[in-house]
């Protein structure tokens, strides 16, 4: 049978399962190697009002938030992007 991607879109190897998270979106439960893990710093305070406090100078803290994603959501929220068969043979990462 053809397959769509060289990694059936999983990053699970020979291994038989795999844990599940669940997305942080919709929260349906993804096996962990399939989910998309996006990691970034996220300000706590309005993003107008952190561009004029850092303009006087303070320093506003932004916490790291981690966060998983199914695919259809992490589609929907253009965290990766629906790919040409060419570029879906050719790429070497995980999809
Ligand atoms: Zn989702």
């Amino acid at each position: 049978m053809p397959k769509k991607r060289k990694s059936r879109g999983r990053n699970k190897g020979s291994k038989g399962q795999s844990s599940r998270v669940q997305c942080d979106a919709c929260g349906a439960w993804v096996p962990r190697d399939k989910a998309i893990k996006v990691t970034k710093p996220v300000s706590i305070v309005d993003p107008q009002l952190a561009r004029e406090l850092t303009k006087q100078g303070a320093f506003i803290y932004r916490r790291i938030v981690t966060k998983n994603y199914c695919i259809s959501c992490a589609i929907y929220q253009r965290v990766v992007k629906v790919r040409s068969k060419g570029e879906r043979k050719t790429a070497s990462d995980l999809r």
